[in-house]
């Protein structure tokens, strides 16, 4: 279990990690050896790395379910385009001297497409985003959309100005996956993965 965590509410908070538990759903460190991390089941687990303008090493796990990936209902105020915990936390980064370009990216395990049946409210919320396209919208066997998860939080990092090169996402969908994941969706409670990241 990571050293330093959250208690998370699927908002759009990002605080820089300390030895209390505090309520959000990112935490970032610039320093080596507190391991930072966040809780999902279905959720998507965002780790970020990258170096700040002095050359120190910046990490961050955040967490993100729709409204952390849409920001919905996240009214506080925000300097960029857009809302949701990825670009805050990319802001974080870039308050701090970091260039988006430089970070290094991974999406973890969640819930994918296949699996991530929305209400049009989840999907309506999503255009709201700057980068969003209509082919993130897709529609199941019973007629009701899906949401690419991991495709809308991409589209938002290629906006903020991150390259494809530095991604190393794990496409795993834990419904799909029950030999390997835990999933909420499919009726377990108990269990969740960890997202965490360490400078070394
Ligand atoms: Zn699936």
């Amino acid at each position: 279990m990571p050293a330093r965590r959250l208690n998370q509410v699927h908002g759009c908070g990002v605080v820089e990690a300390s030895d209390a538990v505090v309520e959000g759903d990112g935490l970032w460190t610039t320093r080596p050896g507190v391991r930072i991390g966040v809780r999902v089941a279905d959720c998507v687990p965002i780790l970020l790395a990258g170096p700040l303008a002095d050359g120190r090493p910046w990490v961050a796990a955040l967490h993100a379910g729709w409204r952390g990936a849409t920001g919905h209902g996240d009214d506080s105020p925000f300097a960029g385009p857009g809302r949701g915990i990825l670009r805050r936390g990319t802001a974080r980064y870039r308050s701090l001297g970091g260039r988006p370009a430089d970070l290094v990216w991974a999406f973890g395990p969640a819930i994918l497409a296949c699996h991530f049946e929305v209400g049009e409210e989840v999907i309506a919320a999503a255009r709201q985003d700057p980068a969003w396209h209509e082919a993130l919208r897709s529609e199941g066997p019973s007629g009701r959309a899906h949401l690419d998860l991991h495709g809308f939080l991409r589209a938002q990092a290629l906006d903020l100005g991150l390259t494809p090169v530095h991604e190393g996402s794990v496409a795993l969908c834990t419904m799909c996956r029950s030999d390997l994941l835990y999933s909420y969706r499919r009726g377990e409670t108990t269990g969740r993965q960890w997202g965490w990241i360490e400078i070394g």
